[in-house]
């Protein structure tokens, strides 16, 4: 883990910064071909940090068809595992080596805490490509039990050009869960980054290109989801897209598809986590600590954040009262500031839309914090409402904890699983049996026991319900979504004697 600097420190870097502003097609940076820009902003300051291409269908038309000529003439596709495999690792330490860079620039567009940014997202971004990095050459393809006469072979091949259609709540690791498996398997990938975040998408590109990516293998195409997502969506010469954000858009890319030449979709999407805490669980107090982080972390603005806290009635008060001393120590500050773990939400309007489920909270029991610190940022809060109240049923996506008491293990898997989503859930007992019950019927695409995360690279990540389709993010699984299969049929029948008769 990197040492954290001051916040005077962090401000100086962030002042000399070069920030990218142009859209990186086919190993360059070009403006859009239209010559539109749009305002990137500090959302911690409401400053306008620069200006970045407006790209819109024409650049997208130019980054597929050279994303298609690399694939195409096998630059990178058809390149030895091995060599792929070197280039990434590459990558991987021009990545080290500008770390502390690309931590203030994601801070800056995002308003994510530096210190989240140079303990989380950096070096789990770079962790994760170098760990698909290190899988390619290691994959072995399969010989299918045929006849004495015929060899089968069932093989991999990469699907081709491939959309990736980013988020803003983890621009750079959300990039990197993407890419790792898509650049290993040998695809040619168009990245959108969403708008509020594209500058350290721009700035792994060119780390790329220095270590030695093909141009054309690694495009990003910077914009907005009409002008940039849709055209990438619909674009006949696409083979498969893979989106993170939300369940409204996702559902977007399923109609592109049909619309258009049938290309895979793979979706992530929203979450409404339910945290499960039972009247036997052991250790309140760190089980307090598991509830902050999983309500709290990345201002909330976390899909699988655990937005929903099921707790049994004859520990609820005793559990809050711990909840609310650890929230206490989460300071909601300047991002750049190293001792802040809340920062600002990722936009005005984001920030507008969480304001307005705080004035929800006052028709509920608020049971911490409730308000606006500054524009831009919200304090930690702690709501105990209705089970059909807007705060326990939608996605808020900011630091707003909604509390719902049950009174038996039954009841409280009842209620987590009444929801149209189904991305994570934890739950808090010390029963083993009860846990692995709970687990089994928890319907969701991760269920950690005693404590709250997301599993790591090793494990796959996707929704059940309306929160994922059609594949899975992290782990090996995650090349499913970037390879095809292929059988390869050879009939060994000996016909030299037949001719001979
Ligand atoms: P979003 O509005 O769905 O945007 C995601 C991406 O889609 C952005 O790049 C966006 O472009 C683009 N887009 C928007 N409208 C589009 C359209 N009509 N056609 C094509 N593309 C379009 O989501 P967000 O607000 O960025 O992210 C928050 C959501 O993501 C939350 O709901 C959260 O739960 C979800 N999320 C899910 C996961 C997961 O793994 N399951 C992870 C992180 C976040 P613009 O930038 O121009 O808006
Ligand atoms: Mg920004």
């Amino acid at each position: 883990m990197a040492d954290l600097l001051t916040l005077d420190e962090y401000r100086a870097i962030a002042a000399a910064l070069d920030l990218p502003q142009n859209a990186f097609i086919d190993g360059t940076f070009r403006p859009a071909v239209s010559g539109k820009t749009f305002e990137t902003v500090n959302p911690a300051t409401g400053t306008v940090l620069t200006h970045v291409a407006a790209c819109g269908a024409e650049d997208v038309d130019l980054a597929v068809s050279k994303a298609r000529e690399s694939f195409d003439d096998g630059r990178w596709s058809r390149l030895h595992p091995g060599e792929r495999k070197d280039v990434l690792i590459r990558l991987c330490k021009l990545m080290t080596r500008n770390a502390r860079e690309l931590a203030v620039m994601e801070s800056l567009d995002s308003g994510k805490t530096i210190y989240d940014c140079e303990t989380v997202d950096i070096p789990e971004a770079i962790h994760v490509i170098k760990w698909h990095a290190e899988l390619i050459d290691k994959i072995y393809d399969q010989v299918a039990p045929a006849s004495d006469n015929h060899i089968a072979m069932v093989v991999r091949e990469p699907v081709g050009v491939v959309g990736l259609v980013l988020p803003w709540n983890f621009p750079l690791l959300m990039l990197a869960w993407k890419i790792g498996p898509a650049l290993a398997a040998g695809c040619s990938v168009v990245v959108k980054p969403a708008a509020e975040t594209t500058l350290t998408a721009l700035r792994l590109a060119e780390l790329a290109h220095d270590a030695g990516l093909p141009r054309g293998v690694l495009n990003v195409v910077t914009g907005s989801g009409a002008g940039v997502g849709e055209p990438l969506g619909r674009h006949p010469d696409v083979d498969m897209v893979s989106f993170t954000g939300s369940t409204v858009t996702g559902r977007r890319f399923l109609h592109y598809s049909a619309d258009s030449n049938l290309k895979e979709v793979v979706l992530e999407l929203g979450g409404k986590n339910p945290c499960i805490v039972m009247d036997d669980a052991e250790n309140l107090d760190a089980v307090a600590a598991h509830v902050v982080n999983g309500a709290f972390w990345n201002m909330g603005e976390n899909c699988s954040a655990a937005s929903r806290l099921i707790v049994h009635r004859d520990i609820k008060d005793a559990l809050i009262e711990r909840v609310k001393a650890h929230a206490r120590g989460w300071i909601v500050g300047d991002p750049l500031d190293p001792q802040v773990r809340v920062g600002a939400l990722v936009s005005k309007a984001h920030f507008e839309k969480v304001s307005g489920y705080l004035v929800t909270c006052k028709a509920e029991t608020v049971l911490m914090g409730g308000a606006v610190v500054a524009e831009g940022f919200i304090e930690p809060t702690i709501v105990e409402a209705g089970r059909t109240s807007a705060l326990a049923t939608e996605e808020i996506f900011g630091p707003i904890l909604t509390v719902i008491h049950v009174t038996s293990f039954d009841e409280a898997i009842a209620v987590a699983n009444a929801t149209d989503y189904g991305l994570a859930a934890s739950i808090f007992t010390a029963n083993g049996k009860r846990a692995l019950r709970g687990a089994r019927a928890l319907r969701a695409g991760t269920v950690t026991v005693n404590s709250f995360g997301e599993g790591d690279i090793t494990t796959p990540f996707g929704g059940y319900k309306q929160s994922g389709f059609g594949g899975r993010d992290n782990s090996i699984h995650a090349h499913d979504q970037y390879t095809q299969l292929k059988t390869i049929w050879l009939d060994l029948t000996d016909h030299a004697d037949d001719s001979a008769d």
